[in-house]
């Protein structure tokens, strides 16, 4: 048994903060919650001493791809306050297997929850091939039935889904209790919404918003990083406050989609990188401290990705970079907007994707979801309650509250004062076991 005693608890209830709590763990669960100066410790508890210090609920990132553990590190997640991850497009057998390492004890990781391979029903582009599966349109129930009885905790729809199967996969996935995930393409922003798709995935959401000359014929005959290009060309013109802007979220809004806009992908485009990016201590290869910690083939790559966008940045024309800029503050605005307009916004960084590592990367998108104009309590439960609530899983992670998976945070600095105090973490606790990030990391250059 272990007793938490004397923290400023903020329970990621959106609750704001009273005086020194003691949260009293026991068996993997949270025993008690309660006032410091009037809960007794149980006899023979383990006490951690957590006056002056501030403790939250376990993070979420709610778009991951943590295919083998020989190649993304289950320790990294949890070092960074990370102990629970959505993975959002794996084949079954490797994500499985990720999930079973780390649920055996084997390696110290996060709660692993996924959907299985992203469902496309047409030409799947060939960068993410390995992470899809191909199916046929007129068996769709077929396909999601197929994947609920593996266990998967959601289907992840991706590029290609029209809307017609976008609504069948909803319709049968929701009657199986799972969430839908888009990765949007074929099926444009709000008709997501209407398809019933519980979040959209990146700000693709706002290509609906495209100016007339922009619009794609055919969306679906780009790859994603095309698409991806695509939106920086004219998002950097659109008024984010117009009528249309409006409609998109009351659309999504009406039909109960959050928007996971994965910030992190998009913060570093050239132009943008160096000006307002957050604090990328952790990830840019020329500060952090984890490059010796990467597998070699993921460091390798992720010093080349920084590069080339250090090198694109130099390339750029000044007008280019304005554009950019004006690009990125517009995703910004929109994000907040969303917020503000009684949206529901999730964290995810959608790591290890484009040199984003794992863990860390989400006390960027928390620094810049601050940015984008959600309160740092907003925030907080963006990566706490609010994943836990779209995954059916409110009654076991996401918040502090007696029952729930014992997922703690133990910071040396308050994160509503400043969210990027989210970094200064003392001990992470996750599952009901005490871990200490150095240690952690420590562990892992050994190995
Ligand atoms: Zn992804």
């Amino acid at each position: 048994m272990i007793a938490v005693v004397g923290a400023t608890l903020i329970d990621g209830s959106g609750r704001v903060p009273g005086e020194p709590a003691t949260v009293i763990v026991d068996e993997g669960q949270v025993a008690g919650v309660g006032l410091a100066r009037t809960t007794p410790l149980p006899p023979g508890a383990t006490v951690i001493d957590a006056r002056d210090k501030f403790l939250t609920p376990g993070l979420v990132d709610m778009h991951v791809h943590v295919h083998s553990p020989d190649e993304w590190h289950p320790e990294i997640f949890l070092a960074a306050g990370v102990t629970t991850v959505l993975d959002l497009g794996g084949q079954l057998h490797d994500v499985a297997a990720y999930r079973a390492l780390v649920d055996s004890g084997a390696r110290p990781g996060p709660r692993i929850l996924f959907t299985g391979p992203m469902l496309e029903e047409g030409e799947t582009y060939p960068g993410f091939a390995g992470f899809c599966r191909r199916f046929d349109a007129a068996r769709t129930e077929a396909e999601v039935d197929a994947l609920a009885d593996a266990g998967v905790d959601g289907i992840k729809l991706y590029v290609t889904v029209r809307p017609d199967t976008a609504r069948r996969a909803c319709t049968r996935a929701h009657a199986r209790g799972l969430p839908v995930f888009m990765h949007q393409h074929a099926t444009w922003g709000a008709e997501a919404a209407l398809a019933g798709v519980d979040s959209v995935e990146h700000v693709n959401v706002f290509g609906q918003l495209a100016p007339e000359g922009f619009w794609l014929a055919e969306p679906a005959k780009l790859n994603p990083f095309e698409y991806g290009g695509w939106l920086w060309r004219w998002l950097g013109d659109l008024d984010p406050r117009s009528d249309a802007v409006r409609r998109l979220y009351d659309g999504l809004i009406a039909a109960g989609t959050a928007l996971d806009p994965t910030l992190v992908l998009y913060a570093a485009r050239p132009g943008a990188i160096g000006d307002d990016v957050g604090d990328t201590s952790m990830d840019d290869p020329a500060r952090t401290r984890l490059l010796p910690l990467l597998p070699a083939p993921v460091a390798k790559e992720l010093t080349a990705r920084w590069a080339e966008r250090r090198d694109a940045a130099v390339g750029a024309s000044e007008a280019a970079k304005h554009r950019m800029r004006r690009a990125w503050d517009n995703i910004l605005t929109l994000v907040g907007g969303f917020q503000r307009a009684g949206g529901v916004v999730l964290a995810g960084t959608d790591c290890p994707n484009v040199a984003i590592v794992s863990g860390f990367s989400l006390h960027r998108e928390l620094e810049l979801l601050v940015r984008a104009g959600l309160s740092p309590m907003e925030a907080i439960m963006a990566a706490t309650r609010r994943p836990a609530e779209r995954l059916g899983k409110r009654d076991v992670f996401g918040t502090i509250a007696p029952g729930r998976a014992a997922d703690l945070l133990l910071l040396a600095a308050d994160p509503l004062a400043d969210i990027r105090n989210i970094r200064r973490i003392e001990r992470v606790i996750a599952r009901g076991i005490v871990h200490e990030p150095d240690r952690l990391l420590a562990g892992l250059r050994k190995s």
